[in-house]
């Protein structure tokens, strides 16, 4: 810590990667290491310095997918924040905090009603709270949204900013779910970023099964330690397969065919198929994974099977303490999904990781 921050050092999305389609010639994104001056700090506002933000598949979405920010750049990237706050309200001053992914407006109607977590209002680091970000040194964020770490144990802090969207929204997606102990759960794309801890949080919450699916199978494997009761390997098998496969899981294990809940994390149109097919009656499907594709499906189906399909965004702010107990707890393990790296390593870390999802999140740690 020490002394007073006049300025920011920060990783800062100067532009994204463009296409255009009249001369076919795609422009590279371009990140740019800069100094930004510390804002005039507002009451109720905190300067947190910074001890690791996660690369998430959200910020290669606005970096190479044409996935507009709502700032519009340059703006820093970077919304799974960890860190101390070193300036400001003088309560936080010294204390450990996660920085929540979304932020609620906390005055409109939404946010009165219990669904603050989906406020237009809403800011984002790394999107729409100014050009702010958490790929920096420091960050201004209001006070009142931060979750306070409290012992960590051997758990370094860096570690810990998957707390903020990769391990929250898979516990809002419960909540959507009326996740009970004792249900019957699949995760479509368990292998990935927020997948693995779909599954944790589903067993951790007292899923009496839960069945992965994925393409993956080194990262199965690691789901089996972690969460999955079953896993199939989707690769090369549509949604029919998929279907017949799973009712044979449940005729094996003697489990039922109805009630099922079920998890799209995959954001994929192949995804969204398999969990449509295993949606019946009874059933939920909740939709956590974005994708632009069009999925077909004859919704008559829902009525026939008394059955659901719910989306969910984000987590609210006051469930980030319940998710911290959890990983704190061992509940949900996160150090076998974290791989810490310098934030000057951003552009190929962001080249890597759209390349190829890595097998861990990866974590940057500011090195200015
Ligand atoms: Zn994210
Ligand atoms: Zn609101």
């Amino acid at each position: 810590m020490g002394g007073v921050v006049n300025m920011i050092w920060t990783w800062q999305m100067v532009q994204p990667t463009s296409f255009n389609k009249e001369t076919k010639e795609t422009t590279p994104g371009k990140l740019e290491k800069k100094q930004i001056p510390v804002p005039q700090l507002q009451p109720g506002e905190v300067l947190v310095e910074v001890a690791g933000c996660g690369v998430c598949h959200t910020d290669l979405g606005y970096f190479y997918d044409g996935v507009p920010t709502v700032s519009k750049p340059p703006l820093t990237l970077g919304h799974e924040i960890s860190g101390t706050v070193v300036a400001g309200d003088q309560a936080w001053i010294g204390k450990e905090v996660i920085v929540p992914a979304v932020m609620p407006c906390r005055k409109c109607i939404l946010c009165k009603t219990g669904r603050g977590n989906r406020c237009l209002d809403q800011k984002m680091p790394g999107n729409s709270l100014a050009l702010f970000g958490g790929f920096s040194s420091h960050i201004p964020v209001p006070s009142v949204d931060l979750c306070e770490v409290k012992k960590r144990g051997n758990i370094p802090l860096s570690h810990l900013a998957v707390v903020a969207d990769a391990a929250t929204t898979p516990y809002q997606a419960a909540k959507r779910a009326d996740l009970q102990p004792g249900d019957n759960v699949v995760v479509v794309g368990i292998t990935g970023g927020v997948g693995q801890y779909m599954g944790q949080m589903a067993k951790a919450l007292g899923a009496k099964t839960v069945i992965g699916i994925a393409r993956n199978q080194e990262k199965l494997n690691r789901a089996l330690k972690f969460g999955a009761d079953v896993v199939i390997n989707s690769t090369d098998k549509d949604a029919g397969a998929i279907s017949k496969e799973f009712r044979g899981i449940c005729k094996e294990r003697g489990l039922p065919a109805t009630g099922w809940k079920l998890f799209e994390v995959s954001g994929s149109k192949p995804g969204q198929e398999i969990a449509l097919g295993l949606l019946s009656f009874t059933g939920k499907l909740i939709v956590v994974g974005f994708t632009l594709a069009k999925t077909e499906y004859s919704i008559g189906r829902l009525m026939a099977f008394d059955a659901e399909i719910i989306g969910t965004w984000g987590c609210l702010p006051e469930y980030y303490p319940i998710v911290l107990d959890m990983v704190l707890s061992q509940k949900i393990n996160i150090e076998e999904f974290v791989e810490i790296r310098p934030t000057s390593s951003i552009a190929e870390t962001f080249a890597q990781a759209h390349k190829s999802p890595p097998m861990k999140r990866i974590v940057l740690t500011p090195d200015f």
